[in-house]
């Protein structure tokens, strides 16, 4: 028998960002990013509300001027007025210490500062500009992500790497020697903040590229030299199955290791979509692989010659649809329901089987079977469906299911 490999947690200092832990042990934490013009408040506002019901439970806005630095203390009072308590992070390049330092409201409005210290400045005022930003986060007592990136790495280091390993007998790929940059990088600014007086449970790392096995290669150096909390992301993943595919691997088979405390996942939406998919993707990741739940899941067989009609299909989706409709509900009211499978299957192969598998499921007739469809509960079969309204029967089931399981009086029930 293979033996299910146990996942390791990599261990890291526990990092609080406004209401949420990163690390430590914590649940690993999904975050996002806004698209809009922080300048523009209201549809910032929007975008930042949208993205946190939807399950961001960090949201990272880009602080890049004057009038986005101004916009962010608007920001939190407007989210503050509809009772949203959301951890915000800034996005800082280039000018984050000219603006940290001028604008205190900006500074304190936010939980998190990302700083990318290959845009931080360049030759002499590089360490000084960076200094000014860690100050600030030390006396607003706030996290400070220090986030590199493959695309805008520390030219002097990447330069004295490659010169010291072209001076080796037998030097590393180019690749590799980018790699260790990156990972060098990470800890030594790690490194001159703690310097500077920022505590290391101030201090979550990333460094993010845009090759999933470069990811996972860095990732797995990171944490094998430090205990820093650590940011996954793959940068520039890109659009459609592309951006999603790539994304869930690279973070998936980090995350198998124990390694990552939060997580992004930087998807191109289509022009004018909704950035909420980039939540529903990380939400994903960790719901299927069994470290978070979010909401309940539909498990439907991809069909095939044994089924009569696309009926199965609509069903398996109709219900997913519906779960995840009643969720913002059903969190408070029926608490665990989040953990729920539902099995939608086509036809008697492995209908039962599965349906039996799952918490309820549905059994739904192939060619030439009886037009029948057996319903499971816990694993045993409970009703017999037919005729043209198995759907909303199903439905019904599924509510009734629903509230004897997971609601107050239905939990006592159980539990008596
Ligand atoms: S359960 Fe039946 S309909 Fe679904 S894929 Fe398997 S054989 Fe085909």
């Amino acid at each position: 028998m293979v033996a299910l490999q146990e996942i390791q947690p990599h261990k890291t200092q526990p990092v609080k960002v406004g209401t949420v832990i990163i690390g430590g042990g914590a649940p690993v934490v999904v975050q996002s990013m806004t698209n809009t013009d922080t300048a523009d408040v209201r549809a910032t506002f929007a975008q930042v509300k949208e993205l946190f019901q939807a399950g961001s439970e960090i949201v990272r806005v880009t602080v890049n001027n004057d009038e986005a630095a101004k916009g962010v203390a608007e920001l939190r009072n407007l989210l503050e007025k509809e009772g949203l308590d959301v951890p915000l992070a800034g996005c800082f390049h280039y000018n984050g210490h000219t603006l940290l330092t001028k604008y205190p409201d900006m500074a304190q409005a936010l939980d998190k500062y990302r700083i990318n210290p290959g845009n931080v400045g360049f030759g002499a005022k590089r360490d000084k500009q960076f200094e000014v930003m860690i100050e600030c986060a030390i006396k607003y007592k706030k996290a400070v992500r220090i986030g590199i990136n493959w695309g805008s790495l520390d030219q002097d280091l990447s330069t004295k790497l490659m010169d010291e390993n072209a001076a080796l007998p037998d030097p590393q790929s180019a690749d590799s020697v980018m790699r260790e940059a990156l990972v060098q990088s990470a800890l030594v600014n790690a490194e001159k903040a703690i310097n500077i007086g920022l505590s290391k449970d101030s201090i979550i790392l990333s460094a993010k590229v845009s090759r999933v096995q470069d990811l996972i290669a860095v990732y797995r150096e990171l944490a094998r030299r430090s205990d820093f909390a650590l940011h996954l992301g793959l940068t520039e993943a890109g659009m459609g199955t592309r951006g999603i595919v790539a994304t869930a691997i690279g973070e998936g088979v980090l995350l198998q290791e124990g390694i990552g405390d939060t997580i992004r996942a930087s998807l191109t939406p289509e022009p004018n979509a909704s950035r909420v998919l980039e939540v529903k993707v990380c939400q994903q990741i960790l719901q299927t692989m069994g470290l978070r739940s979010f909401a309940p899941q539909v498990s439907a067989c991809p069909g095939c010659g044994r089924t009569t009609s696309t009926y199965f299909q609509t069903l398996a989706g109709k219900i997913q649809t519906y779960l995840d409709t009643q969720m913002p509900l059903w969190k408070v009211k029926y608490p665990g329901v989040e953990g729920m499978n539902v099995a939608v299957m086509g036809c008697i192969v492995n209908g039962p089987g599965e349906s039996k598998h799952a918490d309820i499921g549905i059994s739904l007739p192939g060619t030439g079977e009886s037009p029948v469809a057996p319903v499971f509960i816990d694993g045993k079969k409970a009703h017999t469906l037919r005729g043209e309204h198995i759907a909303e029967e199903f439905q019904q089931i599924m509510d009734d299911y629903i509230k004897n399981r997971y609601s107050a009086s239905g939990r006592k029930n159980r539990a008596a």
